[in-house]
C-alpha cells in the first residue's frame, strides 16, 4: 500500500470534494492490486461508515471514474468493477486477469496503427480510444495448464 498518495490533491484537481467517504474509497482501491466490485468496496467501507448504502458507493465510483481517477473495468461477464492505477499520469492500457482479478499495466499503447488507419483510409480523426486486454496472467495460465494437461493435444 502506498502511504503517500495524496488523494485530497487528486480530488481537488478534478474539482471533486474530498469527502471522508471518497478518501476512504480511494484508500481501499489503491491498496489492492486487483479490481474490486462495488459490493466488495461497500463491505470494506461499512467497517468505517456503518450507515453507508450501496447506492452511495455506486454513485461515488461513477464520479471518480468519470474524472479518470479510477478505472472502470468493462468485464466480459458484464459486471462492473473498479481499479486504481498508480501510474495514471502516463497514457497506457491494462491487462486484466479474469482468473485472480489482478490488473497489470501495459507499458505501451499500441493504437498508432488504428489511428493511422482512421486518418488515412477513413479520412477521420481520432479523439480517444478504449482498450482493456483480458486473459490469464502467468500464474493463472500455468495453473490452468497443469490442471488441463490431459486435454492438451
Ligand atoms: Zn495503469
Ligand atoms: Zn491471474
Ligand atoms: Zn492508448
Amino acid at each position: 500500500m502506498e502511504e503517500n498518495m495524496d488523494f485530497q490533491n487528486i480530488l481537488r484537481n478534478s474539482r471533486l470534494k474530498a469527502t471522508p467517504k471518497r478518501l476512504a474509497l480511494l484508500d481501499i482501491l489503491a491498496a489492492e492490486p486487483t479490481y474490486l466490485s462495488p459490493e466488495d468496496i461497500w463491505k470494506k467501507l461499512k467497517e468505517r461508515f456503518t450507515a453507508m448504502g450501496l447506492p452511495t458507493v455506486y454513485r461515488n465510483l461513477e464520479y471518480l471514474a468519470k474524472e479518470n481517477i479510477i478505472i472502470k473495468v468493462i468485464h466480459p461477464n458484464r459486471q462492473l468493477y473498479y481499479y486504481f492505477c498508480h501510474n495514471a499520469d502516463q497514457h497506457h492500457h491494462h491487462f486484466v486477469c479474469t482468473g485472480c482479478k489482478k490488473v497489470e499495466d501495459l507499458a505501451f499503447c499500441g493504437m498508432d496503427k488504428i489511428e493511422e488507419e482512421v486518418k488515412k483510409k477513413l479520412k477521420g480523426n481520432v479523439v480517444s480510444h478504449l482498450l482493456q486486454v483480458f486473459g490469464f496472467c502467468k500464474e493463472c495460465s500455468s495453473r490452468s495448464q497443469s490442471s488441463r494437461k490431459k486435454r492438451q493435444p
